[in-house]
């Protein structure tokens, strides 16, 4: 019998001879990606429910369904599907992996990295005192607090704001220090900020060691590089996350909490299975647990100098179509922090083709295959490594259609 996998390994020989075939101009490449999505025994659930599927340029957006799970992931939740285990055995074994990988005191799979910021700070606000975990977000008493430099503000610190704390804001070590008092539980990093705040890393967990305040990464997005998942734990930091669902590749519905012994254990009474706590509707189970741990060791065994090369050359070819179009121009850049891949901008001489950023978003998006990129008022960015091998040709002639469609 064939299994999925090896179907799936025979299949991924074929879409990129496809592709050549059928060249950029031909209709080849449209059908060798249909065959990709057919490459299962399964009925064709999202056709069936009239759902549009497309080619991911864009990168790991939690509206666009995050990643693709690599097969090693799916084989493995699928494994794991097929019978029981104590849960709380799991999570401290699975966890003990993670964090010799990570190497940190200790780890465990939480719902994703805002659950992790969840209860990360829920385990520095109440330790192990069960009392405390049961009342959480409204404990008697003052309202405890987390540091924060203003410039590492963010949309998820409200995960961090759900355990009932107050974030006081800072900006400089002076005022940091001043902050402090008997009610702050924990000072929040912002890993992709580091630059923009006065306070960086090294000085940030000098800070908290200093005064006996735990500190917390988050470090979301930011793999790879692949030692950032050592880096920061190594550098000190008590707590770091990171998404299981972005450059990993692992559960979307998963990721990593890494950090000292004491406060993994607090962070496990905060969690599933314990009904009366602020993580239970952050669920995992047996299937997102052992799927996190292959997609880690699965990201380590990566060759990540190749990957690179591989998505920068996917990103080089859809820049070479594009600027072939009068007006316009294109530019590789590597962010150096968070979604740190070969990333395509591409801007144009809009009197030279009668086009807004939006509308050429919108064209590649109703085109077939649809193609999803990001926009902004003065550019389209695009970044391959969610993609499959082989659809950046058929970005490329898209792309170069849709410009064209454009020149006035
Ligand atoms: C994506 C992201 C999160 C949320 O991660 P999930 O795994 O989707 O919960 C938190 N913080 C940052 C900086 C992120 O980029």
């Amino acid at each position: 019998m064939i299994t999925r996998r090896k179907l799936l390994k025979i299949l991924s020989g074929l879409p990129f001879a496809g592709l050549i075939a059928g060249g950029l101009a031909g209709s080849g490449a449209a059908g060798a990606i249909e065959k990709l999505n057919k490459a299962s025994n399964y009925r064709d659930f999202y056709k069936e429910l009239g759902l549009r599927t497309f080619i991911n340029a864009q990168g790991t957006w939690t509206y666009l369904t995050g990643s693709l799970m690599r097969p090693e992931v799916m084989d493995a939740i699928n494994y794991a599907s097929r019978q029981y285990v104590n849960f709380n055995e799991l999570q401290d074994v699975v966890g003990r992996r993670l964090a010799e990988m990570g190497k940190s005191e200790d780890a465990m799979v939480t719902a994703g990295a805002a659950s992790a910021l969840t209860l990360g700070t829920a385990a520095c606000i109440t330790g192990t005192d069960e009392e405390k975990i049961r009342l959480l977000p409204n404990l008697p008493g003052p309202q405890r607090e987390v540091i924060v430099q203003s410039s590492h503000r963010f949309a998820y610190d409200h995960a961090v704001r759900n355990t009932g704390i107050r974030l006081v804001e800072v900006e400089s070590t002076q005022e940091l220090e001043n902050a402090v008092n008997e009610n702050t539980v924990m000072m929040l990093f912002l890993n992709y900020a580091n630059y923009n705040g006065q306070i960086q890393w090294e000085e940030f967990v000098e800070l908290g060691k200093k005064h006996g305040i735990p500190t917390f990464n988050d470090c979301a997005a930011d793999l790879p590089p692949v030692e950032n998942l050592w880096k920061f734990n190594e550098m000190g930091f008590d707590l770091v996350t990171f998404s299981g669902g972005k450059g990993l590749r692992g559960p979307q519905s998963a990721g990593l909490l890494f950090g000292r012994k004491d406060l993994i254990e607090a962070a496990k009474l905060q969690h599933v299975p314990h009904a009366d706590t602020i993580g239970r509707g952050m669920k995992v189970n047996k299937e997102e647990i052992i799927g996190m741990m292959v997609a880690v060791e699965e990201f380590l065994k990566q060759d990540h100098e190749k990957k690179h090369g591989e998505f920068h050359e996917r990103v080089r070819l859809i820049g070479q179509h594009a600027s072939q179009v009068p007006g316009v121009s294109t530019e590789i850049f590597v962010p150096d922090i968070g979604n740190h891949t070969p990333t395509l901008r591409v801007t144009w001489d809009q009197d030279k083709v009668d086009l807004t950023p939006q509308k050429v978003q919108e064209k590649l998006r109703n085109g077939h295959p649809s193609i999803e990129v990001l926009a902004t008022s003065d550019f389209i960015r695009i970044s391959m490594w969610m993609a499959r091998a082989g659809e950046e040709k058929v970005v490329a002639r898209r792309l170069q259609e849709v410009l064209k469609s454009g020149v006035v």
